[in-house]
């Protein structure tokens, strides 16, 4: 990628209902995604490669665990810092905010959440210092929106658990430590425990040929007979509300997250329309191209207006998980018709690695797509305003 000129953009000054400390953990992840990101992350997608100095560094801003009590390693921050961390990162590319989201809510969550004291007391210090890194596995080969009807189960054997199934389209799988796994006991309950690389019978092959996410690492988790200790076992909760409740974290952070990417190809395609000279004129004084430029950042503003509210609701333990599907829905497809309308302003340079839109128009494809699709997220808010359930 070209110099990283990024700057970001706040039409509606709503860095007046930030604290100082949000603007200083926002300015200080932001230096680190223009210094340490920016300069490699065209090459890591062209070659489909997870830089793993990232991990070092994604650890010494706090972006693993950020509002993780302090007494486990986490950052002890509010629900703002955390969605300020992700859109900075987000910025950089979706790849290396999912590997920081999956860490943050998907694991280090649901240690801290449903794990007994020895749990956290094991694993969080060390997820959040990047020691180990870790992977969620819900998704099932033949149950993505419907991880209800998941077949991969545990049976009871006296001193421990016998683990059989597999996980497919798992981020983080290929090199995590641990993987925060759910499956059903034999009374057909959905139960959450931690696997440890090493396991006898435990395998995680990469996921290749992706033309999404590509600098982050997907793959699957296969169980074979696996002897799960029964500490390993989450004791704090039962039922699909187990990884719906880690989901509701994460579809949090995704939805500013994705304000980092429309920010990002929004605020390439304004200086691009500003600099780009086509019949003697600067192509941002079409009225075509002002158009495009004015939707964009009508769009992000609403956006921003919506997520920074919901933080302000999460904070006060008051969101409701239809509240954070709504605006990651809102966010994510907002942010790739930002991509789109910016991609269409860059002409033929729109689409090389010179200049970060089609990266991020890419990556959004899978965004849409995981932590529940644009069109899952639709029906549970049609399910919470009707009161009517369309799934099934
Ligand atoms: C890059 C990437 C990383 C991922 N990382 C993880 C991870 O770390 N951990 C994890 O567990 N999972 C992960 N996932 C999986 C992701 O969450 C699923 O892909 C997603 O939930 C959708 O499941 P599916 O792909 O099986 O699609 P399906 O569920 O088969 O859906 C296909 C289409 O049918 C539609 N559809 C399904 N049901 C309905 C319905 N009732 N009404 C209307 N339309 C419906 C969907 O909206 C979609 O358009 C990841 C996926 C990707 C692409």
């Amino acid at each position: 990628m070209a110099q990283d000129r990024f700057q970001s953009h706040d039409y509606y000054l709503m860095d007046e209902l930030l604290t100082e400390e949000h603007k200083l953990i926002r300015s200080s992840v932001r230096d680190w995604v223009k210094k340490e990101v920016s300069p490699v992350v065209e090459e890591a997608c062209q070659k489909a490669t997870f830089p793993k100095q990232w991990i070092k560094g994604l650890a010494e801003i706090g972006g693993f665990g950020p509002y993780i009590p302090e007494e486990y390693g986490g950052g002890g921050l509010d629900q703002v810092s955390y969605g300020l961390i992700m859109q900075e990162l987000e910025r950089g590319d979706s790849g290396l905010r999912s590997t920081a989201s999956v860490q943050s809510s998907l694991v280090m969550y649901p240690i801290y959440t449903y794990g007994s004291e020895e749990q956290r007391k094991k694993y969080l210090p060390k997820l959040a210092s990047g020691e180990w890194m870790g992977c969620f596995g819900l998704t099932e080969p033949d149950h993505g929106s419907n991880p209800g009807g998941m077949l991969s189960n545990i049976k009871d054997k006296g001193d421990h658990f016998l683990l059989n199934g597999s996980k497919m389209w798992i981020s983080n799988a290929p090199f995590a430590d641990v993987a925060v796994v759910w499956a059903k006991d034999e009374q057909g309950i959905i139960r959450g425990m931690v696997l440890e690389r090493g396991m006898k019978g435990f395998t995680t092959p990469e996921t290749h040929g992706k033309w999404s996410l590509r600098a982050s690492a997907t793959g699957e988790l296969v169980f074979d007979n696996v002897k799960v200790p029964k500490e390993n076992i989450f004791p704090n909760v039962k039922g699909l509300k187990g990884p719906l409740g880690c989901l509701n974290s994460a579809r949090y952070g995704i939805a500013w997250g994705a304000i980092g990417a429309a920010l990002d190809c929004y605020d390439s395609a304004l200086r691009y329309a500003k600099e780009r000279v086509q019949f003697g004129k600067p192509i941002a004084s079409f009225q075509l191209t002002q158009k495009k430029l004015a939707e964009m950042i009508t769009e992000i503003t609403k956006a921003q207006l919506l997520t920074w509210r919901l933080g302000v609701l999460k904070n006060e333990n008051r969101a409701t998980p239809a509240q954070i599907s709504m605006a990651k829905r809102n966010n994510v497809n907002m942010a790739l018709q930002v991509a789109r309308e910016a991609r269409q302003i860059h002409g033929g340079m729109g689409i090389t690695g010179e200049y970060p839109i089609m990266r991020h128009m890419m990556n959004l494809e899978s965004v849409i797509t995981y932590e529940g699709t644009h069109d899952i997220h639709l029906l549970i808010t049609g399910m919470d305003v009707t009161g009517i359930n369309a799934f099934e």
